[in-house]
């Protein structure tokens, strides 16, 4: 442990992750609407880094949870299938998060002093999933803010605090294309689907801003990986598992110590977390038993 200690002391600073990262969730995202979409922000960090519109919501081994929020973002923030985490609807009977935690938990375990913040706008993952970050902004169910204004809020939020705190990571969550998916069509063809994805897109352009405007940017080896939970079919996604327009996705991984490219190998939203631990320095443990693999990162 002395040795140890005193090992990590000539390199960097004990206790503080190698890298930053900022996850960003957009609900209910079909890649072929993204690809249509006006998307200048997204479109640059892929330009800059790695991506795939090929990623899955749903494993192999187990496919039995619906293809809906709480299983998918359950998957996403943990790296692990429903089988693990319990949560196979929206009622999260069964969550199992005590066993298998969001990955927030395993990076504060590696590194205590690290600080983390999340931004969401769908109250259940505040509630069930993401209890435990230092810094926790929601937008209540009960709030009677649109999720036009929601994410428009928890945006301007988010990018205060990027630029104004100290965090190592980050998530940030938009509920707004899922939310015109299920009035108007989950369709590249639907111009107001198309329009949600280009104001969530101006919210990652602010929030990629809030990154550059820290003062030691350059030096602090910034990770963005942006992906959602499902797509969606006329205006549903629920009884999916079939259907290759919900259960196909895109996954964004950018930033200096990104791959540039396509992500040729097979990619999962249980993937994210491993991505950012990977990149944060967190030593992936097997007896935590992820699902999930760093892709997109060197
Ligand atoms: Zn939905």
């Amino acid at each position: 442990m002395y040795l140890y200690d005193q090992c990590r002391c000539l390199g960097s600073e004990p206790n503080i992750p190698e890298g930053r990262v900022l996850v960003i969730g957009i609900d209910g995202v079909r890649p072929d609407a993204l690809r249509i979409a006006d998307t200048p922000a997204i479109d640059e960090l892929i330009s800059e880094g790695a991506f795939t519109n090929n990623t899955k919501i749903l494993g192999e081994r187990y496919r039995e949870n619906e293809t809906i929020s709480g299983p998918g973002w359950s998957s996403f923030l943990t790296g692990v299938w429903a089988d693990k985490h319990g949560v196979n609807d929206n009622t999260f009977r069964g969550q199992n998060y005590d066993e298998y935690p969001h990955f927030f938990v395993y990076l504060k375990r590696a590194f205590p002093k690290a600080i983390t913040g999340s931004f969401v706008d769908w109250e259940p993952i505040d509630t069930f999933i993401l209890r435990d970050a230092d810094v926790r902004e929601v937008c209540p169910a009960s709030s009677e803010d649109s999720l036009l204004q929601k994410d428009e809020k928890l945006a301007n939020k988010a990018a205060n605090f990027l630029t104004q705190q100290n965090p190592h990571a980050v998530f940030v969550y938009f509920g707004q294309v899922d939310e015109i998916g299920h009035q108007d069509g989950f369709h590249p063809s639907v111009p107001s689907y198309l329009q949600a994805l280009q104001t969530v897109d101006a919210h990652v352009a602010s929030l990629v801003q809030a990154i550059q405007l820290r003062p030691e940017y350059l030096e602090e080896n910034w990770l963005i990986v942006i992906s959602t939970d499902h797509g969606g079919r006329g205006r549903k996604h629920r009884g999916g598992h079939d259907v290759p327009e919900i259960v196909t996705t895109f996954l964004v991984v950018s930033g200096v110590q990104s791959k540039k490219g396509v992500i040729e190998e097979p990619s999962y939203i249980v993937d994210v977390p491993i991505i950012a631990l990977t990149h944060l320095g967190v030593p992936i443990d097997s007896a935590w038993q992820l699902d999930g693999k760093a892709v997109g990162i060197r």
